[in-house]
């Protein structure tokens, strides 16, 4: 076999029409759970001013530092132009959104969703991809400890509908405010002094540029050195416990249980107050299916006032995983009901009309136009996995009949050309056909 000369970038994929049935899944699942609770869809570019995530997310963070994709727009003789990168995340370009279009006169707070494709340079491996796809939500404009509550339980709902919820603990921590925030960095790079020979390359150049990083250091040094530094919660001024105790209380009000977990800081300078994650289980940090957090400084650090907000963001690629591995069935709308087969130039010319009439009914019809035997026809049909064929052949046009074959049950009826689509509908049952009518307003589709 000839070596294939094009193939998908490394760390991409093609989303194959397997698994678009459980995209679609998601979607739907994301889409009801958002307009229950009020959130309105928001798209924003790929692309963004990279200015936006330096600043957003942090220019010591790996996302800024190593991942991010730059964008030039132009020939590669101008690429040191790059002030463009395609999205690591949502949240910065919905934040620039709010400001850009004043949201802010809109009744707080401004509940938005999103879905889309982000990008991150990483080193790719199982469930870190270069191109993925997130669903998002953000509360922006309010800060409450029951609006982190409500989004993490419309998150909660979403697991549960895609029945991986069991497989996934809630993770959460609370890291005060920036100030807060500050002063512990502070502390933790006073406890490293004098030990930074203990640390790997990486973890030193960290303790320089981002120490929170520390944290979650994969460095088994690190971490016993960890043991005795000062730990975030001593840093706490008494209004962030005071906010993660009666989100807490919030969260056992709603029946959600979580792990406290004093470790998680989450790897985006933006964060402040809650953070937390939904972890695999088994596998804990390393493949979590979503995280997020408040972000009350985030608006004012991209231009706009001072605004509070919470978000989540989830990767898709690792939610449809872990549906798989739970053996979660979704429906496969892409099924064929009926192959229509014909023989003659007559018969063909029928067929089309056939075929027209019954796809505007909502029956997944495909028609072999072409000019094969129809016992080849017949082989098609199998291999499309219809459930029934209709067969037109010189005989049945001239007769006006046509024949009805069940393809499960390898049985075969003649009837009257018009009775042919009464009776594949009854067959198929009308509240499984597949009509779409556009109401007066617009509907979402379920491609969207
Ligand atoms: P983060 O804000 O980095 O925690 O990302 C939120 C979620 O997006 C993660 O919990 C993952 O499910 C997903 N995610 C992040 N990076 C990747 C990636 N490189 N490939 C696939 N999914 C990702």
């Amino acid at each position: 076999m000839s070596e294939l000369q094009f193939r998908t970038p490394k760390g991409t994929h093609d989303v194959l029409p397997e698994d678009h049935q459980y995209m679609t899944y998601i979607k739907k699942a994301v889409r009801h759970r958002a307009r229950q609770a009020g959130y309105k869809r928001i798209d924003t570019p790929m692309f963004e001013n990279k200015a936006i995530f330096e600043r957003g997310i942090g220019q010591h963070t790996d996302i800024v530092e190593k991942e991010l994709f730059l964008v030039t727009g132009k020939r590669e003789e101008d690429a040191s132009d790059a002030q463009f990168a395609l999205r690591p995340e949502l949240t910065a370009g919905i934040c620039r959104s709010y400001i850009e279009h004043g949201m802010q006169q809109l009744p707080q707070p401004v509940e938005l969703y999103a879905i889309g494709q982000c990008f991150r340079h990483d080193r790719p491996q199982k469930g870190r991809y270069r191109q993925f796809h997130q669903f998002d939500f953000e509360v922006i404009g309010l800060k409450d400890p029951s609006l982190d509550a409500q989004l993490i339980f419309a998150l909660v709902k979403i697991f549960q509908d895609l029945r991986i919820m069991d497989r996934l603990t809630l993770q959460i921590n609370n890291i005060g405010s920036a100030e807060n925030r500050k002063t512990y960095v502070d502390a933790l790079k006073d406890f490293f002094i004098g030990k930074e020979r203990h640390l790997s390359e990486q973890d030193r150049s960290r303790l320089q540029t981002n120490p929170l990083r520390l944290l979650d250091s994969k460095e088994e040094d690190t971490q016993i050195l960890l043991k005795s530094a000062p730990m975030f919660e001593q840093f706490l001024t008494d209004e962030s416990k005071e906010y993660h105790a009666t989100l807490l209380e919030y969260l056992d009000e709603l029946g959600i249980t979580y792990v406290q977990n004093p470790r998680l800081v989450r790897g985006l300078d933006y964060y402040t107050q809650t953070v937390f994650e939904f972890w695999d289980q088994s596998s804990g940090a390393q493949n979590a299916v979503g995280g997020g957090g408040r972000y009350d400084g985030l608006i004012e650090l991209l231009g706009g006032k001072p605004t509070p907000g919470v978000g989540v963001a989830c990767g898709m690629e690792r939610i449809i995983w872990h549906m798989k591995e739970a053996g979660v069935k979704v429906p496969n709308k892409d099924q064929v009901d009926v192959f229509v087969a014909q023989l003659g130039p007559e018969a063909k010319k029928q067929c089309l009309t056939l075929v027209s009439h019954l796809r505007e009914m909502g029956v997944h019809t495909i028609g072999a136009l072409g000019e094969a035997s129809l016992k080849s026809q017949m082989r098609h049909a199998d291999k499309f996995e219809a459930r029934y064929t209709l067969l037109l052949g010189k005989m049945e046009v001239k007769e006006g009949t046509i024949i009805l074959r069940d393809m499960k049950a390898g049985k075969q009826k003649q009837m009257k050309y018009e009775q042919a689509i009464p009776e594949v509908i009854k067959l198929l049952g009308q509240e499984n056909l597949d009509t779409y009518v556009l109401k007066d307003q617009m509907g979402e589709t379920d491609e969207d």
